[in-house]
């Protein structure tokens, strides 16, 4: 609880690669660490024949269980399985991903030797019950409601599987973000002292599988207002690493003859290994990958310079100079307006980004104060304080002003989107349009909602097919059917339609096509109950068998100070019953290595079974 015994809200970014999580703490915004003391947490789980594993410890083991370790959720979450983009990931991705009901992608993992299949809401959902978790720990208390952070691109069915993804881990989402905003909000309580009246700010925010970017002013009366956005929702870090990995798979074949493309252990190595060199190189000019053994023996040993990897990925650094240029194009503003370029997400630290970005704005020193890292979480974790009431003044007097950043509309008659909502609308936002039937007798109106810049339907994105039924018949042209489309604070679009004469209406909230049902919902948090409860009853008995392990073998290195003590003593055990000592001790060393996943009441009982002995010597052990 706060000082004012409000209980604190957390602000999660929830990243492609990596999470973070923020809270309002004492005054300030604290980033908090997790269990192995690092700021952000991978967002990865992993499965084998005994647990389920989130972060580090995940990440940790991705080399020995490729199949069952799932990262990237956020490329697949709110897509459909035969989505290019998706179909095109899976070609890289170790794990397995099916199309299920309604062409809903499907992740299919062995665990506790049992094929599962999982949606990329329920594998999100773990990595946010993580960061609760973290938080929690931190806080000493328990954590219910969050800002999450969300790609300012993503569309609409993305930011409702996310924010499914919340209520499945069990958090409240008061205020689903964009990240760039969230950004713009922790630059702006950093400066707002130093704000003459109003100045315009683009914050660039190139991540581990997003690309977003934002112009927004921001005011010394501490009001944030985004004006224009832009990006890519499959634009990062990840697509740099692929292109390496795809470079060095040719490399591989022209060289050695060889096609490790079909192998996902090379290719995992590979990639895990031109991550870290693309790193590496962000600082120095070359370094080298070398992997013993990669594939057939092949010891793998190669320079990797920053030359390289610049020109296999130009295209893509010139793809993300476009976005900002189209940015300044849809406010008609010049690039000199500008007053700051903030730096967001951690593939901006790659020096040729930030020279194009340089150059681009004529030599503008480019703003790195706040960490690319974590600001997104720091300004979720701002905004999570304003909207707990749990802030200090400055917090509680910020303002927001977001916007959509596609244009929503109706799909007409021949393949024409009627545009409802343009793109870069304030939000919350309510439009309502007109139609009108166009035949004679019409009883039933089509409404398919799209999300698109494109003219044609068919080109944007089908968010669901929606109708009107039962209207009066009459001459075309004369039933009128008013559509309403209302985009809530979180960016979430509704839906209504009405016939005033007959009074036939409907509504509904967008899911798409492979969106989650309530009952869907229902059921993931039920599992997600049970396997925190299954996380809970392995830990403790990983806990226990050590604790036993420690304790047999102390008692080992104890009975032989004994033997060496108790030698001259009339009251020492016979040699006979040493000897019956030292077999169970090693009796119970066979046996805790033959039974790993051994249940805490066997642990127990063998635990007792030792105490005799320690009765027997008079060794206190405990
Ligand atoms: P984020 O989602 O903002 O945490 O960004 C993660 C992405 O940033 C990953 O793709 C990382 O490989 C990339 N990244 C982190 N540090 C560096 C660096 N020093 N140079 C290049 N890319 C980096």
């Amino acid at each position: 609880m706060s000082a004012r015994g409000k209980v604190p809200a957390i602000g999660i970014d929830l990243g492609t690669t990596y999470s973070c999580v923020a809270v309002w703490q004492h005054n300030r915004v604290e980033i908090i660490a997790n269990d192995q003391g690092n700021r952000t947490t991978p967002s990865y789980v992993a499965f084998n024949e005994t647990e389920r594993l989130v972060g580090d410890a995940a990440k940790n083991q991705a080399a020995y269980n490729p199949t069952n370790t799932i990262f990237d959720v956020k490329r697949l979450i709110g897509r459909r399985a035969s989505d290019k983009i998706v179909q095109d990931d899976m070609k890289l991705w170790p794990f397995k991903v099916v199309a299920g009901k309604g062409d809903k992608p499907k992740i299919v993992v062995t665990y506790k030797n049992e094929i599962k299949e999982f949606a990329a809401e329920e594998i999100s959902s773990m990595v946010l019950a993580k960061m609760k978790g973290i938080a929690e720990t931190f806080l000493g208390s328990k954590v219910e409601k969050a800002v999450v952070t969300v790609p300012a691109y993503f569309s609409d069915s993305q930011r409702q599987s996310t924010k499914d993804a919340a209520m499945v881990s069990g958090l409240e989402v008061l205020r689903m973000i964009h990240e760039p905003t969230a950004a713009a909000i922790a630059y702006a309580l950093d400066k707002r002292a130093s704000v003459d009246g109003k100045m315009n700010v683009l914050v660039f925010d190139l991540g581990g599988g997003t690309f977003d970017v934002s112009i927004l002013t921001i005011d010394d009366a501490g009001v944030i207002e985004v004006k224009a956005t832009g990006g890519d929702t499959h634009l990062g870090g990840e697509d740099f690493d692929n292109r390496m990995v795809n470079y060095y798979v040719s490399e591989i074949k022209r060289k050695h003859k060889v096609d490790i493309s079909k192998n996902v252990k090379a290719l995992g190595r590979l990639r895990v290994s031109c991550e870290r060199a693309k790193r590496t190189i962000s600082t120095a000019s070359q370094t080298t990958i070398d992997i013993e053994c990669l594939f057939n023996g092949i010891d793998f040993s190669t320079k990797f310079t920053r030359a390289k990897f610049e020109e296999v990925n130009m295209e893509l650094f010139k793809k993300c100079m476009a976005t900002v240029k189209t940015c300044l194009q849809d406010l008609n503003m010049n690039k000199d307006s500008i007053d700051e370029v903030v730096l967001v997400g951690g593939s901006t630290r790659i020096p040729k980004i930030q020279v194009l970005l340089q150059e681009f704005f004529n030599g503008k020193v480019l703003c790195q104060g706040i960490n690319p890292d974590e600001a997104v979480a720091y300004g979720a974790g701002i905004l999570a304080a304003k909207l707990s009431g749990t802030g200090d003044e400055a917090v509680q007097t910020l303002e927001l002003i977001d916007i959509t950043p596609l244009s929503l509309g109706v799909g007409g008659d021949k393949d024409v989107m009627s545009v409802l909502i343009p793109r870069n609308s304030p939000i919350p936002t309510k439009k309502e349009y007109t139609f009108y039937t166009i035949f004679d007798n019409q009883t039933y109106m089509d409404l398919p909602v799209y999300q698109g810049e494109r003219s044609k339907c068919t080109e944007n994105y089908l968010l669901s097919q929606f109708w009107l039924s039962d209207l009066p018949p009459a001459r075309r042209g004369v039933v009128e059917v008013t559509v309403c489309f209302t985009i809530d604070a979180n960016g979430i679009l509704h839906v209504s339609a009405r016939e005033a004469t007959s009074g036939s209406n409907n509504a509904i909230k967008i899911t798409n096509e492979g969106g989650l049902t309530k009952d869907d919902i229902k059921k993931m948090i039920e599992d997600a109950e049970r396997y925190k409860l299954e996380d809970e009853a392995h830990m403790k008995k990983v806990m226990a068998h050590e604790a036993l392990t420690d304790y047999v073998y102390k008692l080992r290195d104890n009975i032989k100070d004994y033997k060496v003590r108790m030698r001259l003593r009339e009251t020492a055990l016979s040699v006979k019953e040493l000897k019956e000592i030292d077999q169970q001790i090693e009796d119970a060393i066979e046996w805790l290595d033959e039974h790993p996943d051994a249940e805490v009441v066997d642990l127990e009982d063998k635990e007792a079974e030792l105490n005799n002995i320690c009765r027997l010597t008079k060794l206190n052990l405990h």
